[in-house]
């Protein structure tokens, strides 16, 4: 199957949406010209909707060539105001766009092409009375959805039949998203921008000034040396300098691990800005029960060694963690508060009791902690 204008106008992405820019021969000096303005226009659109609200920005599939241009100068833009975390943002609006329209899709043939062609994935589909059920390889299914922690997400509340899980098409899009934001965040920094003309110089520094001031480093708001934390916590907190989505483990074991070394919840919910879908509130609340705070006013212990590898969250030192079980027992200068530094078990603090990690499934049902997506 191939692509229409007006499917390349939706997914702009595409590699195909690459190809019909080269067809229409423009040049970057030919940005210049008034012929472009609206092009232009609508790049700078697209960046401001990704600085003010990266969760509501449009489509203008109406002008297919306007917006089909636009998105290349919009990242020419992004990139050329070497603001990394705008960068982040961007990506993360543009994700969610092309999830909306995906999930408004109408024909399913156009989401089989579109997996196939740019995430090598084959699908297959079906209709279920009007709506498709789409069916996708179950180590292909396996692989995305062990990022997201609801029950209904796990392989055993699937249908899975031949060899494949049977998706709505909802979730299917919604396996996908954190894959097209990796995907245009890597094209934002792979891209070289030459040298741009007046106009869009201007454009350049419009979105500077107004772009949000970057968050601070991870590192200078817990005030320590990254060397100074164990290499799973350093990890985690690598991930979040770069913008990365923290997978749910590495969350709570810093959470934990940071509660239990002396850190506040302000501090915590302090380093989250970037991650890609942060929300203050829903962090907030959740940093806040870890630290039994809130809930069951239950203090969540730090993750041991052999839960961290189970999760495939261990990134062992081969001498600094030769005998330890936990990362609280991590040789460095900093020391756990309130528990026993050798021990497996921390001790009581304030008026809240310990509980070993991870929650109790029945718990996990009922909220989602740790977790800012579904
Ligand atoms: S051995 Fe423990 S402290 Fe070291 S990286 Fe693995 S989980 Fe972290």
């Amino acid at each position: 199957m191939q692509f229409g204008s007006d499917d390349l106008a939706k997914y702009t992405f595409l590699p195909q949406a690459g190809d019909f820019i080269r067809l229409q021969g423009v040049s970057i000096s030919d940005l210049a010209n008034q012929d472009y303005i609206k092009v232009i226009q609508r790049a700078e659109e697209r960046v401001l909707q990704a600085i003010k609200d990266s969760k509501n920005v449009s489509s203008r599939i109406d002008e297919r060539v306007v917006e089909i241009l636009s998105f290349p100068v919009a990242l020419m833009l992004v990139k050329s105001t070497k603001l990394d975390h705008l960068m982040g943002r961007y990506a993360l609006a543009e994700a969610i766009r092309v999830e909306t329209l995906l999930k408004q899709e109408k024909n399913p043939k156009v989401i089989e092409e579109l997996f196939r062609s740019s995430l090598g994935l084959e699908l297959e589909h079906s209709l279920q009375g009007t709506l498709p059920e789409f069916r996708i390889p179950i180590s292909e299914y396996v692989k995305r959805s062990v990022q997201f922690h609801r029950d209904e997400w796990k392989l055993v509340n699937k249908v899975a039949g031949g060899g494949r899980v049977f998706l709505a098409q909802d979730d299917l899009i919604r396996l996908i998203r954190e894959e097209i934001r990796s995907m245009i965040l890597q094209r934002l920094k792979d891209i070289k921008v030459p040298k741009l003309p007046e106009n869009l110089e201007q454009v350049v520094k419009r979105l500077i000034a107004i772009a949000p001031p970057p968050p601070r480093s991870a590192y200078t708001i817990i005030n320590v040396r990254p060397e100074d934390y164990p290499p799973c916590v350093r990890h985690s907190l690598d991930m979040l300098e770069k913008g990365e989505n923290v997978p749910h483990y590495g969350r709570f074991l810093m959470a934990t691990y940071l509660l239990s070394v002396g850190k506040t919840v302000d501090d915590i919910v302090a380093l989250f800005p970037k991650a890609p879908d942060f929300k203050q509130s829903v962090t907030r609340y959740q940093v806040e029960h870890l630290a039994g705070l809130k809930g069951g006013r239950t203090r969540y212990r730090v993750p041991s060694c052999s839960t961290l590898a189970t999760n495939n969250f261990c990134f062992r030192d081969p001498v600094k963690c030769n005998v330890i079980t936990s990362p609280l027992q991590y040789p460095s200068k900093i020391s756990p508060i309130g528990m026993r530094v050798s021990g497996k078990e921390e001790t009581r603090r304030g008026p809240a009791s310990t509980k070993a990690s991870p929650e109790p499934k029945e718990r996990r049902k009922k909220r989602g902690w740790m977790k800012t997506q579904r």
